[in-house]
Parts: C-alpha cells; sequence; structure tokens
C-alpha cells in the first residue's frame, strides 16, 4: 500500500479502495453527469459498474491514479476534484 492508501502493484498506482472520489466530483457531459453527483455506474462499493465495456468513456478509461489528485484521504480527492472541476468549468471567467 503506497502512503496514501493507494495500492501499488508492479509500480502502478492502482486506486484506493472505497474510493470513488473521481466518480462523483467531476461532470461527465457524455452521461449528463453534473459535478458533485455521483455517476449512475458508480455501485455501492465505489467501483465502476461498466469497467472494461464500451459504454464506459474515454476520459474514465484514460484517468490514473496520482498522488496529486488522489491526496491522503478521498475527502482530500473530492476537493482536489471539486477544484479542478470549477477552475476548468465552461464560462468560468479567468
Ligand atoms: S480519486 Fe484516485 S483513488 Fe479515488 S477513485 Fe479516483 S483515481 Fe481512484
Ligand atoms: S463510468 Fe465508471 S469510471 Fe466513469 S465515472 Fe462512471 S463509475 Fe466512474
Amino acid at each position: 500500500m503506497a502512503p496514501t492508501g493507494l495500492v501499488l502493484e508492479n509500480n502502478v498506482l492502482d486506486c484506493r479502495p472505497g474510493c470513488g472520489a473521481c466518480c462523483i466530483a467531476p461532470s461527465i457531459s457524455s452521461f449528463n453527469k453534473p459535478a458533485n453527483v455521483p455517476c449512475q455506474h458508480l455501485t455501492a462499493d465505489y467501483r465502476c459498474g461498466i469497467f472494461g465495456q464500451p459504454q464506459r468513456p474515454a476520459c474514465c478509461g484514460g484517468l490514473q491514479p496520482s498522488v496529486e489528485m488522489c491526496g491522503e484521504t478521498r475527502e482530500a480527492a473530492l476537493v482536489w476534484l471539486t477544484q479542478l472541476e470549477l477552475a476548468t468549468a465552461p464560462g468560468r471567467v479567468p
């Protein structure tokens, strides 16, 4: 286990079990998912219910855990991802 609760497997970071922060905080336009709402495919144990299936958006498949994004805790990840969502929201005045 890496210090952040992320799982280090073959030198690659894997998700913190029971997190799901990146399936909640960001908006996902292809699902009409607003920010801060759990994805319709997020399971009760915070896993992706359509992992490996073609309807899983490319943005999900391309997202890799990182110490910066995932933080020390699930709560820290939710804060970081929410700030990113706000900073990149359409219509934001720089
Ligand atoms: S925030 Fe990080 S640890 Fe949490 S579900 Fe997303 S990638 Fe995994
Ligand atoms: S499709 Fe899966 S990985 Fe993507 S946000 Fe939904 S639950 Fe998360």
